[in-house]
């Protein structure tokens, strides 16, 4: 419970950390966390947060690429072990640009049980996680108060 005694702080205080707090961090949300691009621009080729535009998944781990270019990456095999050469890397995005590729756009997360966004990141190993929360729900964000909420009321159910 927060009351409004602990937000009572000096003005001049409170104004000084407000300028200082905040250009700083309105930059960071409008900008890609792991490649650097801003919001409506192409992410750089190999980020972790780009969009397959053919399944829609994250593209540095789908297999379209290896589908599209007709490759074999089966285990054992050259590609399996290496990946794409530079040069099928270069055929690739050029299927992917063809294609449109999908722009970096900062969809908020949510905790799906509350609301509240940009929850902090916090560890459940899997098989807990498997076991609290519904097939549903496996994809969600949920932030700690809420895991930890749905947890007791699972436990003391
Ligand atoms: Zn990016
Ligand atoms: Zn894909
Ligand atoms: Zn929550």
């Amino acid at each position: 419970m927060i009351s409004n005694a602990d937000y009572r702080v000096t003005e001049g205080y409170g104004m000084l950390e407000e300028q200082q707090m905040k250009p700083e961090r309105k930059e960071e949300e409008k900008t890609c966390h792991d490649c650097g691009v801003r919001e409506g621009e192409i992410h750089h080729y190999g980020c972790d947060m780009e969009r397959c535009p053919f399944c829609q998944g994250q593209l540095i781990s789908c297999g379209c690429c290896y589908e599209k270019l007709n490759i074999d990456c089966s285990p054992g095999t050259w590609t399996y072990n290496n990946g794409l050469t530079e040069k099928e890397s270069r055929r690739w995005v050029s299927i992917l640009v063809e294609k449109g590729r999908i722009p970096y756009i900062r969809w908020p997360v949510l905790c799906s049980y509350c609301g509240k966004l940009w929850p902090e990141f916090f560890f459940v190993p899997d098989e807990e996680w498997e076991k609290y929360i519904s097939l549903a729900h496996r994809e969600d964000v949920v932030c700690e108060p809420c895991y930890n909420h749905i947890k007791k009321v699972i436990d003391g159910g």
